[in-house]
């Protein structure tokens, strides 16, 4: 028996991220962080809440969620 492993459910799209940092900053479980350019990170998945502050705030469309609540 394998249990399916489940998938984070933010998706980032690195190569439109600007590393402008308003999502790790805002995110309020520290599920996101940043590489060494800045640029946005999964850093604690399994902490996320889908509360969507991240896809909600990126200027530049870098951040999508699935699931959770509808904007
Ligand atoms: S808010 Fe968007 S552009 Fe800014 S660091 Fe996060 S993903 Fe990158
Ligand atoms: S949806 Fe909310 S908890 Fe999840 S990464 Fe984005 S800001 Fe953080």
């Amino acid at each position: 028996m394998s249990s399916a492993v489940e998938q984070p459910p933010i998706q980032i799209n690195l190569a439109w991220c600007k590393g402008c940092g308003i999502c790790y900053t805002l995110c309020p479980t520290k599920v996101l962080g940043a590489d060494e350019l800045g640029k946005v990170t999964l850093t604690q998945p399994k902490k996320c809440t889908k509360c969507k502050i991240c896809e909600n705030h990126c200027p530049d469309f870098a951040i999508s969620v699935s699931g959770g609540k509808k904007s």
